[in-house]
C-alpha cells in the first residue's frame, strides 16, 4: 500500500548529526512548526498524521506542502494504528518522539467524546507500547495542556499544583494522559515530559480558535460576542505565540534525558517532568481585540453578553519558573508582535491585502 510505501520511504530521513525524531501530528499547527525547526537544525524528522476532519483538510495539506518543501517528510496514518507505528518503530531508530497528535477543541468533545478518548488516550497507549518495546528506547516529549488546572486552581499555576477533577473531556483526557505517561515511566523507564501549553498562536494557526475568528469577523463586517462577568470584570487569559512554544519544545527534547528501559518502581532513574509553557502575561478579550483592530484597520461591533459567574475565577495566568531553570525557556514575543504576524500570515494565506499595503 501507499502508506508501506511511504514508511520504506523514511528509513531514507537522514540526521546530520542531531536527533531522530518521530513527530505526530506534524499537519497540525503546532506540530508543523516543530518539525520545521527540527529539520532546519539538521535533525532527522518523520512525521505523521491523519489529517483528520476537525477543522478541515485544506489547511493541514498546504502545511504538508510547507513541510515538503522543508524537506520534512510526512506519513498519512493513525496512531492508533499499531502496525503502522511498528513499521515506523522498525524503520527508523528514533532517539525522541515528540507527540503532538490530538483530538483538540473544547466545545467539540459534547457532542463528541470517543474522539478524544480514541486520540488523546487509546493512541497513547498505543504510542507508548511501541516506545517501550523499541531498542533504545526513545525519549517522549509531548502536549498535555493548561486546561488541566480548570478554572478553580489559585493563580499562578504552577506544576506542583494539586490538579482537580477536569471540567472537560478534552482535559480529562489530558489529565489521563499524564497518569498514563507517569505509569509508563515507572514501570518500564521512559523518559517523559510533558508540556503543558496554554492557548498558542500565531501564523498557520488553528480556525477553530477565536483569535481566529475575530480576525474572521472584523473583515466581514460581523459583530463579536464579548463574554464578561456579573462584576463587569472581563475573562483574562493567557496567549502565547507559537514561536516561543517551538523553542520551549525544541529545549525539552533536548534536556530529556534518556530512557533507561529498565523501568522498576524502585529506581525509576529515567525523568518524568512536566513543565507549564506559557508566558504569565493575561490578556482580556477586548484588549485582544483591540489590538486586531488596530492591525486590521477596521473596527468591529461587540455584543457584551453577561456570563452566570462572578468572573473570580477566570483571571488565570501561569508560574513559568521552572521551564525557565530546567529548560532555558524564555517567551521573547508580546502579544502586539505575534498578532501583527498572525494577522500578516491571515490576509496573505487568504489572499486579501492589508488596507494600508493596498493599491486599490
Ligand atoms: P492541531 O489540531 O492543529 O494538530 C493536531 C494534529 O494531530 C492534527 O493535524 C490532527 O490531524 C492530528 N491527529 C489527531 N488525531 C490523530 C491520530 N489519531 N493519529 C494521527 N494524527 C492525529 O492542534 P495543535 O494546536 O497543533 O495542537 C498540538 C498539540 O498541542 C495537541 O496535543 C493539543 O492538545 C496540544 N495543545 C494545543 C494548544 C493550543 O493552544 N494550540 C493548547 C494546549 C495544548
Amino acid at each position: 500500500s501507499s502508506v508501506e510505501k511511504n514508511v520504506r520511504l523514511s528509513a531514507h530521513v537522514t540526521r546530520a548529526n542531531g536527533l531522530s525524531v518521530l513527530v505526530t501530528g506534524a499537519a497540525g499547527f503546532i506540530g508543523s512548526h516543530v518539525a520545521i525547526a527540527l529539520k532546519n537544525r539538521g535533525d532527522g524528522v518523520v512525521g505523521v498524521d491523519n489529517f483528520d476532519n476537525y477543522y478541515g483538510r485544506s489547511l493541514k495539506e498546504t502545511r504538508r506542502d510547507l513541510l515538503e518543501l522543508n524537506g520534512v517528510y510526512i506519513v498519512e496514518g493513525d496512531i492508533n494504528d499499531s502496525r503502522l507505528l511498528s513499521m515506523l518503530f522498525d524503520t527508523v531508530e528514533f532517539t525522541h518522539v515528540m507527540h503532538l497528535a490530538a483530538q483538540v477543541g473544547v466545545q467539540y468533545a459534547v457532542e463528541n467524546p470517543y474522539a478524544y478518548v480514541r486520540s488523546n488516550v487509546a493512541s497513547l497507549v498505543t504510542l507508548l507500547e511501541q516506545c517501550k518495546s523499541a531498542h533504545p528506547q526513545p525519549a517522549v516529549v509531548w502536549a498535555s495542556s493548561g486546561s488541566v488546572y480548570g478554572v478553580h486552581n489559585k493563580v499562578p499555576y504552577s506544576e506542583t499544583d494539586r490538579v482537580d477533577p477536569p471540567d472537560t473531556i478534552y482535559a480529562s483526557t489530558k489529565r489521563t494522559g499524564e497518569e498514563i505517561t507517569h505509569t509508563y515511566n515507572r514501570l518500564h523507564g521512559l523518559s517523559i515530559t510533558g508540556l503543558r501549553f496554554f492557548t498558542v498562536y500565531g501564523p498557520w494557526g488553528r480556525p477553530d480558535m477565536a483569535y481566529f475568528s475575530f480576525v474572521r469577523n472584523i473583515l466581514q463586517g460581523e459583530p463579536i460576542t464579548i463574554y464578561r462577568a456579573k462584576n463587569r470584570v472581563d475573562p483574562a487569559r493567557e496567549f502565547i505565540y507559537i514561536d516561543d512554544i517551538v523553542k520551549g519544545c525544541v529545549a525539552s527534547l533536548d534536556t530529556s534525558g534518556k530512557s533507561t528501559g529498565s523501568g522498576g518502581l524502585k529506581n525509576g532513574s529515567a525523568p518524568y517532568r512536566i513543565f507549564n509553557l506559557g508566558n504569565g502575561s493575561p490578556v482580556t478579550v477586548p484588549a485582544l481585540v483591540a489590538i486586531l483592530e488596530e492591525n486590521l484597520k477596521m473596527r468591529v461591533e461587540k455584543d457584551v453578553v453577561d456570563m452566570c459567574g462572578d468572573g473570580d475565577d477566570s483571571f488565570a495566568y501561569v508560574n513559568i519558573s521552572l521551564a525557565e531553570r530546567e529548560l532555558g525557556y524564555k517567551p521573547t514575543t508580546d502579544l502586539q508582535t505575534g498578532l501583527r504576524e498572525f494577522v500578516k500570515w491571515y490576509l496573505w494565506y487568504y489572499g486579501k491585502p492589508l488596507v494600508e499595503d493596498s493599491n486599490v
